[in-house]
């Protein structure tokens, strides 16, 4: 096709011609041909309510008849003051919150806030940071320095910034090893910050799921557990909620499934029920506080031009508004995930099943890594049958829209088992 587009992650040299949306509708897209694909992946893990949700779409339209962006330097609207009171409502350990407009911008603040705290107190020995091993934080070069070093990172390598990984103790259902690999990665965070625990301004974790890794998980102890030797050693908590957001671990922050408290948390994705652009950066008031001062040089300098769009967060209000009022939506899908998960338990070719609230995943046998031809194979299989998954490699994923239906559900897990059984063994 000729088009002008370069699209993201992708190689253009073998892309397919991109396949032309009509429209959406809850957790159907309708295709310029005709063709209906159900979207098992909220496009790209935002996309909270279904598409084109109604009441949404009206909270976008009506603000946008009344104010649809303003500087937000100097100037405040309702919708921008009342979303980030419901939002630092729910945390109240991080009163205090930061306006970005993606998953990429969220980390950024994130990271310069820490570093910079340390600074305003005179404590700049503590510049680097510890991440785990396979992270994806985004893809601007702060957010990129602290994403685990990959085929993504590659070509990037020198512009990056000092960053130490820790293993990522991995579970999945009737697994028998986490303990060790917990032990094992806690172990290495010990050693790392007895070394050098001074020289740290920050850990930054994705709490219980890392997305982009192929939606790996871990245990709430293992966090808990790091969480202790972080504070022992003085080092602040980065969560990046960028995914795990908006009730997909099944609780409205994964920070409160894991019982855990960072000291600033990163929020993008499904913030504005998959909408606009919006992220929200929240940290903790001694944070906060250490950037208050009479010296120009403790400001934080950092700002976008669409900063609190009055639009994005009249979209985040009418979402969190349906996630209140039907919050059994994404409480009740982990059950769900479980009894397909359990039909497939006995697949040949599948292992390493596991489940976190509305997440669930499943790897096929012998299919490692990103760059497996399996992938690509079996996401048009998927599609030919009228579904969405984008399988990160050997790795077949779910992140639905929260409107899915059960039985819809499980049509997407029986068309997983056939099309794996019929793909593998030929
Ligand atoms: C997607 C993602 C990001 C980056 O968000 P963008 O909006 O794509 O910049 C950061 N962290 C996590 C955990 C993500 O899943």
């Amino acid at each position: 096709m000729n088009s002008p587009i370069w699209m993201p992650y992708t190689q253009m040299k073998e892309a397919p011609t991109p396949l032309m949306v009509r429209s959406g509708r809850g957790a159907m897209l309708e295709l310029e041909d005709g063709r209906q694909v159900m979207d098992c992946i909220s496009s790209w893990w935002v996309t909270l309510h279904g598409h084109a949700q109604p009441e949404i779409a009206a909270a976008i339209a009506a603000q946008a008849g009344q104010l649809e962006q303003v500087i937000a330097a100097g100037f405040t609207h309702q919708p921008a003051e009342e979303l980030a009171r419901r939002l630092t409502g729910r945390l109240p350990f991080l009163p205090r919150l930061f306006y970005s407009d993606n998953g990429s911008t969220a980390v950024e603040v994130g990271l310069k806030v820490a570093f910079q705290y340390w600074r305003n107190q005179g404590a700049a020995g503590r510049r680097r940071f510890l991440s785990l091993e396979g992270a994806y934080h985004g893809d601007t070069l702060g957010a990129m320095s602290l994403s685990g070093r990959s085929l993504f990172t590659e070509a990037f390598a020198e512009m990056l910034l000092p960053v130490d990984f820790v293993p990522f103790p991995q579970a999945w259902l009737g697994d028998e090893g986490v303990e060790e690999r917990e032990a094992r990665a806690l172990e290495h965070l010990e050693g790392l910050l007895r070394r050098s625990g001074e020289e740290y301004a920050a850990m930054i974790l994705e709490p219980l799921v890392q997305g982009a890794a192929g939606m790996r998980m871990c245990r709430p102890s293992f966090l808990q557990a790091a969480e202790v030797l972080l504070r022992r050693h003085g080092v602040l908590v980065i969560y990046d909620e960028v995914l795990t957001g908006f009730g997909r671990t099944g609780e409205f922050f994964a920070c409160q499934k894991a019982e855990t408290r960072p000291d600033i948390l990163c929020l993008a994705k499904g913030l504005s029920g998959g909408f606009l652009p919006l992220a929200a950066t929240l940290c903790a008031e001694e944070l906060y506080q250490a950037f208050c001062s009479g010296d120009p040089r403790h400001t934080l300098y950092h700002g976008h031009s669409y900063t609190a769009n009055p639009l994005g967060c009249a979209a985040a209000l009418a979402s969190l508004e349906l996630l209140e009022k039907e919050d059994y939506r994404f409480r009740e899908m982990e059950d769900w995930h479980r009894e397909e998960l359990a039909e497939l338990a006995d697949h040949p070719h599948l292992r390493r099943l596991r489940v976190c609230g509305t997440i669930a995943a499943l790897e096929v046998e012998g299919a490692a890594g990103y760059l497996h031809e399996l992938g690509p194979r079996l996401r048009q299989r998927f599609l030919e049958r009228g579904f969405l998954l984008r399988p990160l490699g050997g790795v077949i994923y779910l992140v639905p829209p929260y409107c899915l239906e059960r039985a819809q559900l499980g049509a997407v897990y029986r068309c997983i088992g056939e099309v794996v059984s019929a793909e593998v063994s030929s």
